[in-house]
């Protein structure tokens, strides 16, 4: 890489699943990159295989509290995202997405640095609306469970917008939709990750409700390809952005094919619907598809194959799911 394309990039909540992922895309492109963990769901082990590289930089450190470095870009990814993890101490989970924007858009202001916002397709609630575009305001409690996240969410990009109307910031906001993969924390009560050590430690997929509300979910790498583009779009694309597979499934269909990714003749059994579970969730992905000529290319066999791969290896360390 020449010198003169060599970034400095801050990655908070970079130990964590999809921060890990992009820590080790920048730091093959070359970049210097910093990641920056608090360590709650993130793990050291997830950029242990980064530490030996001189452009990788690790800092513990909790993003509700002012950061002072100096960078070219920032991705600003620290927050739970589980339900299982954002709803376990729920105040900090909006102090982590609106302290967090706040410390991470002042320093962005600051040294004058691009910043990425991981927001979700949670700013849309149970959607009334589908497929959900970014134009679709949201259908979204204010006080139940689920809010300390969803409105967290939306409020970083009320301060996104406001950071870029107000201060000129040059500001990219990704709303993520479902995405899985290697390196999702095994216990951390999501779909993917529960049904895989279920059915590959033989015991029954436990299944929400009847299993017809449906995700459509990405596959990790096709996502990270997704924040780099992004982040690199010209100048001026300020406006949220949807990010995630339209390929919808219901969550029935889903344990079909984890059982036959993992080869496993686990039973399926019912539980109850979480408060606020959203019915129907597929991202309408026209605006990423005209603006970076970006769509996901894993299939959902392909990526839950590679997925199991890495469940099977993290089951022998004996982990269980929640
Ligand atoms: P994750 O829980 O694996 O990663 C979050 C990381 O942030 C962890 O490493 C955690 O330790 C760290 N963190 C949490 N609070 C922090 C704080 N106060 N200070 C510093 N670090 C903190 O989850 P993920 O799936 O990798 O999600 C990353 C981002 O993407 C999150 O902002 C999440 O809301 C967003 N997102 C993810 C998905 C998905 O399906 N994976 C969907 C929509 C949005
Ligand atoms: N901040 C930070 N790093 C910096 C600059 C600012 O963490 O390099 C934090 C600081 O805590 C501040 C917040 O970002 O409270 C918002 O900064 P801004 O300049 O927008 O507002 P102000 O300092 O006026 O509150
Ligand atoms: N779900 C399920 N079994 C599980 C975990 C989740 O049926 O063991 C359902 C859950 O009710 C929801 C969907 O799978 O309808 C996706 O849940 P997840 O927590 O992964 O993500 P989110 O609800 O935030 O989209």
């Amino acid at each position: 890489m020449k010198e003169l394309d060599r970034k400095r990039i801050l990655v908070t909540g970079g130990a964590g699943f999809l921060g890990s992922h992009l820590c080790e895309r920048l730091v093959d492109a070359g970049h210097d990159v910093l990641c920056v963990d608090n360590f709650f769901t993130g793990t050291r082990e997830n950029v242990a295989h980064l530490l030996p590289r001189a452009n990788f930089e690790l800092m513990r450190h909790d993003v509700t509290f002012p950061l002072y470095v100096e960078v070219d870009e920032i991705y600003n990814l620290a927050c739970p995202a589980s339900p299982v993890h954002y709803q376990y101490d729920p105040v900090r989970t909006t102090k982590t997405s609106v302290h967090g924007a706040i410390n991470m858009l002042g320093l962005a202001k600051r040294v004058r640095a691009k910043i990425f916002q991981a927001s979700t397709s949670e700013v849309y609630g149970d959607a009334r609306v589908h497929p959900q575009k970014e134009d679709y305001w949201g259908h979204v409690n204010p006080i139940g469970p689920r809010s300390c996240y969803d409105e967290g969410k939306r409020c970083a990009e009320t301060l996104f917008a406001d950071y870029h109307r107000q201060y000129g910031l040059e500001i990219r906001i990704a709303r993520i939709f479902n995405t899985y993969g290697p390196r999702m924390h095994p216990a951390d009560g999501r779909v993917v990750s529960n049904f895989m050590v279920q059915a590959l430690s033989g015991e029954p997929l436990t299944v929400y409700g009847d299993g017809s509300q449906t995700r459509s979910l990405c596959y990790v790498d096709d996502m990270i390809d997704a924040f780099i583009r992004l982040m690199d779009a010209p100048d001026g694309t300020c406006h949220p952005v949807n990010l995630g597979n339209p390929h919808e499934v219901t969550m029935l269909e889903l344990a079909g094919h984890v059982l036959r990714a993992t080869d496993s003749s686990s039973e399926i059994t019912f539980r109850p619907l979480p408060i606020d579970d959203p019915w129907h969730r597929q991202p309408d992905i026209s605006a990423a598809r005209a603006l970076m000529s970006w769509e996901p290319t894993t299939t959902l066999d392909a990526g839950l194959r590679k997925t199991a791969m890495h469940f099977r290896e993290r089951l022998v360390s004996g982990v269980t799911s929640s």
